[in-house]
């Protein structure tokens, strides 16, 4: 019997690792799976709900590292998973996305001599002022085994001269979850609670450090989103951190009441807002991709993306953060210039039974 934990630390990851843990029980005579969360998400809207929702066990471990600096969030994580993994003894470990818990967990298996895969590898936003750059890059370099969502990933790994063998292009996971849960989205009954109209409003979130901040582009976003909900209604669910500097810059009473403010959604709630939005404007990676997944407009408010697929085959319209540029794109958008898109491949809902079948393979030869 083979040992795997998965680590998890933020809201992203565990939509991740669900579809993963729902295979591994298909092979609970092969593996042991077993979740460790590092605590870096620790609300309940952040975390508690996406386990209750996406049918995710109490974690097996819990390691209490909330907030501080990128430092000592991933110090405090080696330092406890550390004490995890010499109790444990697993086979390999699996860290899913590109969050601090994803370096911190890799670093400390590495160390170990403890065998990692790493779910989502080899995208590249080559910015290396964003954290996640920064995360991705170094865990991509120590895994053994590589799950790339998309076909730029094998690009860029094969640049960064690793080891072709050790990857393998399995499709996004984060489709998985999407497939899953359609009909309870299908079915959630969030837009008629929030009274809007089908494909007649816009879905907004923003959580990136360089867009919320600082108080000037957050005032910025803030104007923005009232000059664009003179024309249509406007939904943002508000992400802690953007929350935390909208209080402290004393901005939240500035919005206008057409842009509906709310905590953050569970899964089932948001992906049904987004199902049905006529747009959506975010600074997130992964509705870059949900909404190429569903045809649905996305306009991205970064000068750059890791997810190149969701722009040249999907729906993703990257603006930059200009916010004229943005409040233009918006505006032709909703005229009539929509992008077609269409899904790329291996987005099938299928790609946790891929990863699992070479997991299973390669363990036996460990
Ligand atoms: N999401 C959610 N509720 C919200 C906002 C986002 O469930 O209020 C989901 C969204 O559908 C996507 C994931 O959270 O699956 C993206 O997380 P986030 O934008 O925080 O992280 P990123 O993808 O940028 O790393």
């Amino acid at each position: 019997m083979k040992k795997i934990i998965s680590l998890v630390g933020a809201r992203p990851n565990f939509i991740k690792i669900a579809p993963l843990h729902k295979v591994f029980k298909a092979f609970s005579k092969e593996v042991t799976h077993k979740i460790c969360h590092t605590g870096q998400h620790f609300d309940e809207n952040m975390s508690k709900i996406f386990f209750d929702e996406l049918g995710l066990p109490k974690p097996d471990f819990y390691l209490g590292i909330g907030g501080g600096t990128h430092t000592e969030q991933t110090a405090g994580i080696m330092i406890e998973f550390e004490k995890v993994l010499l109790q444990e003894t697993p086979d390999l470990i699996i860290v899913p996305g590109d969050v601090n818990s994803t370096l911190a967990g890799a670093l400390t298996a590495a160390k170990m001599g403890i065998k990692i895969a790493h779910v989502e590898s080899g995208l590249r936003s080559f910015d290396r002022s964003m954290p996640e750059e920064i995360n991705r890059m170094v865990t991509d370099v120590l895994a053994d085994y590589l799950f790339v969502s998309e076909k730029s990933g094998l690009e860029n790994l094969s640049r960064e001269g690793i080891n072709s063998k050790k990857v393998f292009f399995t499709g996004n996971i984060m489709i998985d979850s999407l497939v899953h849960y359609l009909p309870a989205i299908n079915a959630s009954l969030i837009t008629k609670d929030l009274e809007l109209s089908l494909k007649n409003y816009i879905l907004v979130t923003f959580h990136r450090p360089n867009n919320v901040d600082n108080q000037k582009s957050l005032q910025d976003i803030i104007n923005l989103l009232n000059t664009i909900s003179k024309e249509k209604k406007i939904v943002f669910p508000i992400h802690p951190r953007t929350k935390s500097n909208l209080e402290k810059f004393d901005l939240l009473t500035q919005f206008t009441k057409n842009v509906i403010l709310t905590d953050p959604l569970g899964y089932v709630d948001f992906l049904s807002l987004a199902k049905n939005a006529e747009l959506i404007i975010t600074d997130s990676g992964g509705i870059q991709e949900e909404t190429t997944f569903m045809g649905i407009q996305c306009i991205t408010v970064r000068n750059n993306t890791e997810r190149p697929v969701t722009v040249d085959i999907g729906t993703n319209h990257l603006a930059g953060t200009d916010l004229d540029l943005v409040k233009d794109t918006t505006f032709r958008i909703l005229n009539g210039a929509k992008k077609k898109g269409s899904i790329p491949e291996l987005w099938d809902g299928k790609t946790a039974y891929r990863i699992i079948e070479i997991l299973i393979d390669k363990l036996t030869t460990i």
